[in-house]
Formats: C-alpha cells, structure tokens, sequence
C-alpha cells in the first residue's frame, strides 16, 4: 500500500519518530482516526522540551496559522488528558502588567481579537488572583481560552496510554536512523509504515541534516527553576508579565509593543539581554516552574547561569509579591528555533513528513498541527503547507 496510497481510516498505519508532544498528539490522534500506530523514540520515554516546560497552552498569544492551530488543537488537549488522565484546566492565564506601557499594548490587543479573549482587568482583580498586595501588577489582563497541563505528567501519561492501547506499537531506546518511502530504518531494524512523521524536535538536524540547514534550525535554551509557591499564590492559570508581551505576537506585534520594548530595554536591561519571559505556572503539587531565558546557537552550550537565574527569580518574585523564592530545582530546557521558519511541515520523500515546531509554542500547536497533518494525509495531500490564518 505505500508505494502508491496514503493510509485510511481502519486500514493505514503511520510510523512516528520522536514521543515529545508533537509525536504523541500524532500518535494520539491518529490512534482515534483507526490507524495502527508505531511510535520510535531514542530516549526510554519523553524527555526532551515536552517535559521541560511551563504547560501553558498560549493559544490567545497567537496570530493567523498559528492561531488557527492553537485554537483547533483546545478540545483535542482536553480530550486527550481525560481519556489518558492527566492534569489539565481551562483557567486560562493573567498577564501580570506593571507598567502604562504594557497596559497599553494589552489594550491594543484587546481591541485586535476581542474583549472576550482579552479581558482587560484592574489592580484589584490582578491583586486577587496572585493573592498578593505586595505584587508589582497594577492591572492586567485575563485570557479565558488558554489551557494549563502539568508538563511533568502530560507527555508521559499519554505515551502510557498510548502504550497500552492494541493499535499501538511502542519502540522506546530505539533511534531512527534514515526514513524511508515504505518506513524507517532503526537501530533495532526496519519498520514498515505507509506513512512516517518524523517529530524530532530540535533534533530534527541529526535525522534530516539537509531539511534542518534548509530551514534554519538551531537550538534555543531556557533556563528554568522549580521553586516552593508562596502560600498566597493559589491560581492554576498561567502567569504572563510584561516580557511575555515582547514574544507573543498577538502582543508583540501591537503598535505600542515598540513604546514597551523601549521601556524594558531602559528599566529592565538584563532581563532584556537574558532574552526573558518572565512567566510563573503552578503544578498539581503546589509548586512554581519559573523561568525562563533564551540563548540561541547552532548547539548550545548545557551550562546554566547562575546570574541569569537569579535574575528569573527576583522578577518573578516581584510580581508574585512574595518573599525570596526557594529553589527546589533547575534545568535547561531546549526547542528547535528558526529565524526564517516557525513551523517546519515538509515531505520527505513520497510518503513521510517532517514536523518541527522552531518556536517556543510546541505545546500549544502540537494537537492543532497533528489534526491538521492527519486530515491532510487523509485527503491525500499529507505535505500541506499550514493552514491559512
Ligand atoms: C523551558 C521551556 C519552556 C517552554 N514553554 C512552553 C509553553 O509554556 N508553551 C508551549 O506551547 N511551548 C513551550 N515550550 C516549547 C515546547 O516545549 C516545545 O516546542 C515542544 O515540547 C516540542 O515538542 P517536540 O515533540 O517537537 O520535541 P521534544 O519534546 O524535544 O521531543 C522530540 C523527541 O524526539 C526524539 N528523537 C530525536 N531524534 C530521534 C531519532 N533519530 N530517533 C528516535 N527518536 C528521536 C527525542 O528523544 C525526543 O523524545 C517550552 C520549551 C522549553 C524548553
């Protein structure tokens, strides 16, 4: 069948290299089209940036494909984490603003995608939610349709449930060596598929080095903390603060986006040269994943910079409104990033397709993307562009 049809419901089977979220939703969601599933992932199980993220789904951040992607893949996210019992809320998230000029680009953007989206809130609301007088928050916003997971649980919960599904083949320590048009040869042998998604990540180079120079992929490495939440702070949403406004575009391409960024660059000069975006999200157990900063190279270097940590803290401290903050944990998380290429979908041959989210919002677009890519083999055009905005 793979030389000359693309797999149909109850009857196709996919390969699918990589058990970050971009491969799971993949797999997940081709799982729930009937397909039979073989899922290739070199680590014992999900560890990469899947794991080592916020889990903020930040849908209401994008702008056009990306919007499109965001917003499709809500009910899938939700979908999955009841069939596969993991963590999720639809809190949505705050942006914490400590300024007139982030103010004002929350307003600019309010007035762009709609008040029921961004819902523009006062000093006392924002207060309420961090559960603190002594924040620097002035005011703010709400933004209802963003989802929270926990990133610990939600990849590994899916791939157990995935594991455990008959349609499913699971080949964990196991690395793709060259992908084929009938399937992908592994380091434990060939396996057959009509159709393989390879959804390495930033590691995307070491499978496909020529898609990956085409692309301009290189890695981009965060550092996170994971710190003890003051007893205040109470919320499942997401926290957003005035650097999050300069790397979202649903903000950072408002008018007034310049005015913040002019702002930051002369009170906030670090944080500015750590490339922040000083976010605070709250798992399950109570605790706060703090981060993160962004250095960008063709590999990069694993050393974690203590000042820059430091740096991470304080701020997120200060919008907290809380004491210093007691670091439990730290690590580098690390996402594929493009200058020129967002979202990596290319064929591979007649009968394969690279998927590689190069931005920091993988989570956000993994089940969107996935829906869209499986539809688009379903109708017999599997290397489909994105879809339009
Ligand atoms: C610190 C940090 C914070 C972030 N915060 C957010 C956020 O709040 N919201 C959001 O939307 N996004 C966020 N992101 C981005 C998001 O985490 C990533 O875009 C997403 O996890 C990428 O998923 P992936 O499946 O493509 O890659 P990965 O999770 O890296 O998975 C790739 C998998 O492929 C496997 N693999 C690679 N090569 C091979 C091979 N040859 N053979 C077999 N297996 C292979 C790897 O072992 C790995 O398991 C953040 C990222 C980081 C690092």
């Amino acid at each position: 069948m793979h030389s000359t049809q693309t797999p149909s419901a109850s009857s196709g089977s996919i390969a699918v290299v990589g058990a970050g979220i971009v491969g799971l939703a993949h797999a997940y969601l081709a799982v729930r089209r009937g397909l039979r599933v073989t899922l290739v992932d070199e680590d014992s199980g999900p560890r990469g940036a899947s794991v080592r993220n916020f889990g903020h789904c930040c849908i209401t951040g994008q702008t056009g494909a990306f919007a499109s992607l965001a917003e499709a893949g809500r009910e899938h996210w939700l979908a999955a984490a009841s069939a596969a019992g993991f963590w999720a809320r639809e809190s949505g998230a705050y942006v914490a603003a400590a300024s007139a000029q982030e103010l004002r680009v929350l307003a600019e953007a309010a007035e762009a995608k709609g008040t029921d989206r961004i819902r523009l809130v006062d000093g006392e609301e924002i207060t309420r939610a961090l559960g603190s007088r002594a924040t620097s928050a002035v005011g703010g916003a709400h933004l209802p349709l963003d989802l929270r997971v926990d990133p610990r649980t939600a990849a590994p919960r899916l791939a157990a449930w995935l594991h455990a599904h008959p349609a499913v083949t699971m080949r964990m320590d196991t690395r793709a060596l060259s992908v084929t048009d009938g399937g992908v040869h592994t380091t434990r042998g060939f396996l057959a598929a009509d159709h393989t998604f390879v959804c390495t990540g930033h590691h995307l180079r070491g499978l496909l080095p020529d898609l990956a120079a085409d692309a301009g992929i290189r890695e981009c490495a965060l550092q996170m903390a994971l710190v003890d939440a003051p007893a205040h702070f109470t919320t499942d949403a997401a926290i957003l603060t005035g650097t999050s406004l300069l790397r979202y575009d649903a903000f950072a391409t408002m008018p007034a986006a310049q005015d913040l960024r002019e702002h930051m660059e002369e009170t906030a000069p670090a944080l500015m040269a750590a490339g922040a975006n000083v976010m605070v999200t709250r798992r399950p157990d109570g605790s706060l994943l703090v981060g993160d900063s962004h250095a960008y190279a063709p590999s990069t270097a694993p050393f974690l910079d203590e000042d820059t940590t430091d740096l991470l803290l304080e701020s997120a401290r200060s919008v907290l409104g809380a004491q210093p903050l007691r670091v439990r944990q730290r690590w580098q998380g690390v996402y594929a990033s493009s200058e020129t290429r967002p979202l990596v979908l290319a064929p591979v041959g007649a009968h394969a397709t690279a998927v590689t989210v190069a931005t920091g919002v993988g989570m956000t677009l993994a089940f969107g993307l996935a829906a869209h890519t499986l539809e688009a083999l379903h109708t017999g055009s599997p290397a489909a562009a994105a879809p339009a905005g």
